[in-house]
């Protein structure tokens, strides 16, 4: 049998943040590439436009070109197994983005190198900062002109708030790029347009003093990159594993994801020294990876995945222990066991029946709703993993039917739907509405498009009294009474039972929280 704590150490567990645009998809096709996951560079793209596949399946998100699911992709390189967890790109989806960051173990961040560091950036990267996660950096489309290689690591400090130790430094750019250099090797990779879209790819010199080198880029470009070196290695922070750990330090690469130019620079250092799966908070103890009895939490649901199924599959990170298919799992919060008969992983982003996994990997549970997002599993013990949120939406809707006949299928389907966590559902205490909330618009397209597709409803959505929501806490009953009676208007219910206060106005909920002083109000509800 495989020793678990040897399993989970060669994980290595991560996503990719990025700005749209800045290269995400294609870095992780090159990715999948060095991973032997795909044969062919280009078919993670091609993927979106013609047959369907597990991270974009859905006809509106190949309509509009985004990625309204994640998904999860595993490949083995150089005796490791890396599990990249993708991140929903478009903005409306951050709540779904910042529970995949939960579950992973560092990040990515790519940037292009003519826009520098971009709003979304800044925004994954304050996820990133709230649980320390280790980040490293790839300055992508060096092929094009960009800005100052120094300029970029000074915005990264300034804006961002975190070191950079470059690890590999640009010769030229643009049309005058030649290759790249490794600090830490001291080994030059040059720049061959055409020759970089295979494995092993470019020619290397042990040093830049090697003569050839010189032949190669010319004795100006060599004296100017002489020069910028020695003011890079007096000016950067040179390379700390506990920084990088702590989340303090990012090794920068530089390179081009569409010529393969870089990447494989920049995979080989992130096995090496990313980390492994870490210990995992819990409301009782601290799970170490290497315990041999399995647990792991929720992160994700994905509701029909497959419409000839009508399948749901709760996205499970494992913590510690070893998974084996067919084994029984203690479902915390219901307080059942649960058998994980059929559950996936993501090899290579097709779907595949999973035989074992370790500490790092995800795995996907078919359940027909019993399972939300934020649940634990394990062997027995009944703990909790905690730090995957729910944040109240900041938009609402009331759903309107056009076909009264519905309602039992529009309350199912909203309730499904909000299960998967990018929405979320409330029934007021003293209405029939059924109100979603969301944080961004496009959500309610994709809702009223997903009813429609998914369980044959016509709806529509519509503007409705309601600003803000925020659960309510409240350990002595009589004051729980009374508010409720007093606020009974405007107060409702969650798909997971718990009583919400939605405010139609802000100064209402100001007034509402002044009003009732042993009632706590809450922005985020942690999944329990
Ligand atoms: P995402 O939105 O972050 O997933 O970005 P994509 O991977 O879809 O890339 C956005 C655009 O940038 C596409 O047109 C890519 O072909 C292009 N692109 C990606 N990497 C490079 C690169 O290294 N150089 C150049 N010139 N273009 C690139």
């Amino acid at each position: 049998m495989p020793d678990v704590s040897l399993e989970a150490a060669r994980r290595r567990t991560f996503a990719i943040i990025s700005h749209p645009d800045a290269g995400k998809t294609t870095l992780t096709e090159k990715l999948l590439l060095f991973g032997g996951a795909i044969q062919l560079a280009g078919s993670v793209k091609s993927r979106k436009t013609t047959r369907s596949a597990t991270s974009d399946w859905m006809a509106l998100e190949k309509e509009r070109g985004i990625s309204v699911t994640s998904s999860v992709m595993q490949f083995p390189y150089a005796g490791r197994i890396v599990n990249l967890l993708d991140t929903p790109g478009h903005a409306d989806f951050g709540e779904d983005t910042y529970r995949v960051l939960t579950a992973v173990d560092s990040a990515l961040m790519v940037i292009d190198v003519a826009k520098g560091v971009e709003e979304r950036t800044i925004k994954l990267m304050e996820v990133c900062r709230l649980r320390d996660t280790p980040i490293m950096t790839f300055i992508n489309k060096l092929d094009r002109e960009g800005r100052s290689p120094i300029d970029l690591l000074d915005e990264v400090e300034s804006v961002l708030g975190i070191r950079c130790a470059p690890v590999t430094w640009p010769i030229g750019m643009g049309q005058r790029l030649k290759g790249v250099v490794h600090l830490l090797s001291g080994e030059v990779h040059l720049y061959e347009p055409g020759r970089n879209f295979t494995r092993q790819d470019s020619t290397i010199f042990a040093s830049i003093d090697d003569p050839q080198l010189e032949a190669r880029i010319g004795a100006a470009m060599l004296a100017e990159l002489r020069e910028e070196l020695e003011l890079v290695q007096g000016a950067s922070h040179p390379f700390d594993q506990a920084a990088y750990l702590a989340g303090r330090q990012t090794p920068v690469f530089f390179g081009s994801a569409v010529n393969n130019f870089g990447v494989q620079l920049l995979l080989d250092f992130f096995v090496e020294h990313a980390p492994a799966p870490r210990p995992r908070a819990t409301t009782t103890r601290e799970v170490q990876p290497a315990e041999d009895k399995l647990t792991g939490f929720v992160f994700k649901i994905q509701a029909n995945m497959d419409p000839q199924h009508r399948d749901r599959v709760a996205f499970m990170r494992i913590c510690s222990g070893e998974f084996r298919a067919g084994m029984k799992a203690f479902h915390v919060r219901s307080g059942k066991e649960v058998k994980l008969a059929n559950a996936l992983t993501f090899l290579a982003s097709d779907r595949e029946i999973v035989e074992t996994a370790y500490p790092g990997d995800v795995i996907g549970i078919h359940n027909h709703g019993t399972i939300s997002i934020g649940d634990s599993f394990s062997e027995g013990e009944p703990l909790q993993f905690t730090g995957i949120p729910n944040f109240a939406p900041e938009l609402f809707r009331r759903a309107r039917l056009r076909d009264p006949l519905k309602l039992k299928q529009l309350h199912k389907g909203l309730a499904q739907l909000s299960e998967e966590g990018a929405t979320q559902f409330f029934r007021p205490l003293m209405s029939n509405d059924l109100i979603l909330g969301a944080v961004g618009t496009l959500q309610f397209d994709v809702v009223a498009y997903r009813l429609k597709d998914e369980y044959g409803v016509d709806a529509s959505f519509e503007p409705v009294q309601v600003a803000t929501a925020r659960w309510i806490r409240c350990d002595d009953a009589r004051t729980l009474e009374e508010f409720r009676d007093k606020h009974a208007l405007h107060l409702g219910i969650d798909a997971a039972g718990e009583l919400v206060y939605l405010a139609p106005s802000r100064v209402n909920l100001q007034l509402a929280q002044e009003r009732a002083p042993g009632v706590t109000f809450l922005a985020t509800r942690e999944h329990a």
